[in-house]
């Protein structure tokens, strides 16, 4: 069948050396591996030859889903699923260690993104993420501070997980070609954090405070989050400094007292 569906941000991939450049980005062989949104699969026939322990398939878009059972119904390693990633529960899931592939619809990759990082625990649930972004969005994952992509995104990012390796690539490499310019990313769970933080839905809010206020000094804003005697804790915070001008650290320091009680 040949066709695309915009709403699924439905461009498949069909660059084999693109393809080839994403697969063999890490070990697969007696590997469990997910990826989102395999569609016509692309990236999945390259995983299966690698022989991975176990595959598990989300694919929102019923067609194509089925598909895919058709195509792999005699194997047992591999589990489809018919489900909307962010909905999707994770708990699924059963494999540990995961490697998660994904060549992600662009309309709500930094959600996808998001609620991927909210599940990672530590490398022992999953151990490595590779997806493909849009350019611009890519950049705002890893902007590493201080520059102008650095933002919630970095510092939610940073806080879990490892930046490992980037690459782009063209729209020529797609069809139906789409108009922008992507950016395929490699991280790993971080196996030691820094700060142990209760939730990092904490982070994530605390974060948002921060940076809906972006142009302003944050002497105003901290006051929502932390009282005088916690934000005391605090050393040498500068506090006509703007959200941007806060390194991660802070900001992973300030989610800890925040969650103190
Ligand atoms: N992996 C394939 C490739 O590289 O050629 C397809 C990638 S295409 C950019 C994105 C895929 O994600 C499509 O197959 C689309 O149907 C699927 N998709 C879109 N929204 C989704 C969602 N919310 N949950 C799961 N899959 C979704």
């Amino acid at each position: 069948m040949n066709y695309a569906k915009k709403s699924l941000g439905q461009n498949f991939l069909i660059d084999k050396n693109i393809i080839n450049k994403i697969v063999n980005l890490e070990t697969i062989f007696d590997r469990n591996v997910v990826e989102i949104g395999p569609g016509k699969g692309a990236l999945t026939v390259e995983i299966l030859k690698k022989k991975p322990k176990s595959l598990t398939l989300i694919e929102k878009d019923f067609d194509l889903f089925n598909e895919l059972k058709l195509r792999y119904s005699n194997d047992k390693n591999i589990k489809i699923f018919n489900s909307d990633i962010l909905k999707f529960d994770m708990k699924k899931i059963k494999e540990k260690n995961l490697i998660i592939f994904g060549n992600l619809p662009y309309n709500i990759s930094s959600q996808i993104h998001v609620k991927i990082l909210k599940c990672c625990k530590g490398p022992q649930e999953i151990s490595d993420i590779i997806f493909m972004f849009q350019k611009e969005l890519a950049d705002k994952i890893i902007g590493i501070f201080p520059s102008k992509s650095y933002g919630r995104l970095s510092i939610l990012t940073n806080y879990r997980l490892k930046f490992i390796k980037k690459f782009s690539v063209s729209p020529n490499c797609f069809f139906p070609k789409p108009k922008i310019i992507s950016t395929v990313l490699h991280f790993k769970s971080k196996k030691n954090l820094s700060y142990n933080l209760k939730k990092i839905e904490n982070l994530e809010k605390i974060t948002n405070i921060f940076f809906s206020n972006k142009r302003k000094m944050i002497n105003k804003t901290i006051n929502k989050v932390l009282n005088k005697k916690k934000l005391k804790r605090i050393s040498n915070l500068n506090l006509m400094l703007r959200p941007s001008e806060l390194s991660p650290e802070t900001y992973y320091k300030i989610t800890e007292l925040f969650e103190k009680g």
